[in-house]
């Protein structure tokens, strides 16, 4: 097979360290290959040698997010604008766009695409209908902060908290570039959630405990919703959605994931 250079071959990692960070969301991912190992089929000769390469790859993720079952229109665009490569590590690049989780240092992982789409739209899809935005969101583990900023676009403030102080950071200087002035990084523990943002139109979860935090509970409006990874009773992780009525809680249990766990404490 002729091997032809692609995304993300000719990913520009080195100067993506060196570029100064106001600049890097201005400067399209355009450089020459250095690799042609992992050349991927699909793309055409006449997209070869533009910026556009890696908007191509998300828009073939969006569409297979839409094939899997996604339909929320601000979602899609939403993950068809936020450059998920990067937020992982140069050496995983070329997966960026994949189908699968990938690792974000000390021990936690970025989830899928399709995870990340498909709890913010049931996120989405507990806002009251025809709100054009949704109001504040809680995220609790922030990990690299790529699903902080699909939230960004997607809700008027986002309070993401995570309690590792390394992927703080990191996600610090991923998001900086993005420029999102309505996404917060706090650190500290998430399992108390951030009152001072509160009430929240929704919480969502990156990692997953025994049972939904009081605090969360607490710190929820009435009439938002909390979607997060939780441990069942056969010893498994489920995804769980809390709704908070007027009249009570309202607790689904959907299917199964394999979120990290959610820790207390920070480190
Ligand atoms: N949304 C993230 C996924 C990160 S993985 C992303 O887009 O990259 C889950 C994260 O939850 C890990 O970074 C882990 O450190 C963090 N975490 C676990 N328990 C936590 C807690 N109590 N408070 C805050 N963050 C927590």
């Amino acid at each position: 097979m002729a091997q032809r250079p692609s995304f993300p071959a000719r990913m520009d990692l080195s100067s993506r360290a060196a570029v100064a960070p106001k600049n890097i969301a201005d400067s399209a991912v355009h450089t020459r290959a250095r690799s042609q190992n992992d050349a991927k089929p699909g793309l055409t000769p006449a997209a070869q040698g533009h910026g556009l390469d890696s908007q191509m790859v998300r828009g073939r993720m969006v569409k297979k997010l839409a094939h899997q079952g996604i339909t929320h229109p601000d979602l899609l665009a939403a993950m068809g604008a936020v450059e998920r490569h990067r937020f992982v590590d140069s050496a995983l690049v070329n997966q960026a766009y994949e189908d699968t989780s990938l690792p974000i240092g000390l021990g936690q992982t970025i989830s899928k695409p399709n995870v990340v789409a498909r709890m913010i739209e049931l996120l989405l899809q507990g806002q009251d209908e025809g709100a054009i935005k949704m109001g504040r969101v809680l995220e609790v583990g922030t990990g690299c902060g790529y699903q902080a900023a699909v939230l960004g676009r997607l809700a008027r403030e986002v309070y993401s908290i995570e309690r590792l102080r390394g992927l703080h950071d990191k996600a610090r200087a991923n998001l900086r570039p993005f420029r999102l002035a309505n996404v917060h990084l706090l650190f500290g523990d998430g399992m108390q959630g951030y009152a001072k943002g509160a009430p929240y139109a929704g919480i969502i979860a990156a990692a997953g405990g025994h049972a939904i935090p009081q605090a969360w509970i607490d710190q929820l409006a009435v009439g938002g919703r909390i979607v997060a990874p939780m441990e069942t009773a056969a010893g498994q992780q489920a995804l769980v959605v809390v709704d908070k009525l007027e009249r009570g809680l309202k607790h689904s249990v959907l299917e199964a994931v394999h979120f990290v766990p959610l820790k207390s404490g920070i480190a």
